[in-house]
């Protein structure tokens, strides 16, 4: 038997070190700089990726079994975190013998020789797939925070704060595009007797009908209606002239009609009916923007004035 250069102390010091090194969830690996090859790594790899032990021949071993969009950005940050001799660690998808993929999290120290150029490698793969995994469910919840921030909670369709926020944007967008902007404010007819009458909770029922009936009368993917407050509605047309305008309180007069909701209470006709002011405007400046509001709920205002279940413009030519 060859003579062994460690002392026996040594060699039980090492099995101990490696039954340790070899129990942890973390998987043990070793990498020669200059041949790029493995040294060593952990049998659990085998348990997580279900690659061999014996398979992990070369950084070309590690860098093949990784998911395409982490492979470029990873290998070539390690490469450059280490021939600068500085410790780091990255994130990325492992792929799995059966070709699943792993999220891992390779810590890396790097170990230089007396002159100061790499050694080797030696670190430690954690199986991050868990957290990950949390971390995308927060993501997911966050987003679906704020789009229940943005969304009113009786109809469902946008609050008045995601209005704010897209009447801001659009008008800001039709400055520069130097593009006619439209809005459309609409107020149900006496809706507080609707209440009395029916109920709040028939109430609520009507409020979401007329809703889903304003969001259908709606058309192209910029147009977009709020619950602007309590019964009122706001409805935003960018890259809208007057006419065009003018059309859809039209066709929102007409499908509010055609659904009939009875109300029986209303001094106008006995179905559920709407008033609408509607403006349009060549955008200049903006701080025009509040003018702008106040004068679509004059017009607003004289249709109501003028009996009510119409739609009128700004210049009070009334469209019926
Ligand atoms: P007008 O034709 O002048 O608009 O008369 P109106 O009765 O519709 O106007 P008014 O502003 O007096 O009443 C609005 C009513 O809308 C009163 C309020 O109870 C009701 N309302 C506001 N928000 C809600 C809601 O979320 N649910 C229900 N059911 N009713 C609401
Ligand atoms: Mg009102
Ligand atoms: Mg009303």
């Amino acid at each position: 038997m060859s003579k062994s250069p460690f002392s026996e102390q040594q060699l039980a010091d090492n099995l101990i070190y490696k039954t340790l090194v070899e129990s942890t969830l973390a998987i043990p690996w070793s990498i020669e700089w200059d041949t790029k090859t493995f040294s060593y790594i952990g049998p659990q790899i085998e348990k997580l990726l279900g690659w061999s032990q014996g398979s992990w021949k070369t950084v070309g071993d590690w860098a093949d079994r990784m998911h395409e969009t982490d492979r470029e950005w990873v290998v070539n940050y390690c490469v450059q975190q280490s021939l600068e001799g500085i410790d780091h660690e990255a994130d990325y998808r492992a792929l799995t013998a059966t070709g699943e993929y792993v999220w891992i999290r390779d810590v890396v120290h790097v170990v230089r020789k007396p002159d100061g150029t790499v050694e080797r490698l030696v670190g430690f793969m954690f199986d991050i797939s868990e957290r990950k995994r949390q971390e995308q469910e927060l993501e997911d919840l966050k987003k679906k925070l704020e789009e229940y921030s943005y969304q009113d909670n009786l109809t469902g369709i946008a609050n008045r704060r995601l209005f704010e926020h897209l009447f801001e944007r659009e008008w800001l967008s039709a400055i520069k595009e130097k593009s006619l902007f439209s809005m459309i404010l609409l107020d149900i007819d006496y809706f507080k007797a609707y209440n009395d009458n029916y109920g709040h909770i028939q109430g609520d029922i009507a409020l979401r009908q007329v809703a889903q009936i304003l969001k259908k009368s709606l058309h192209r993917p910029r147009d977009m209606v709020a619950r602007f407050g309590g019964e009122e509605f706001a409805i935003i047309l960018p890259n809208t002239n007057e006419t065009d305008a003018m059309n859809i309180a039209k066709l929102i007069k007409h499908n509010i009609e055609m659904a009939q909701i009875e109300h029986i209470k209303s001094e106008v006709v006995p179905y559920l009916s709407v008033s609408m002011g509607v403006k349009s405007t060549l955008v200049h400046e903006a701080d025009e923007k509040v003018q702008f509001l106040r004068d679509v709920d004059k017009a607003l205002y004289r249709s109501k004035r003028s009996g009510r279940n119409q739609y009128s413009n700004v210049n009070y030519e009334m469209k019926c």
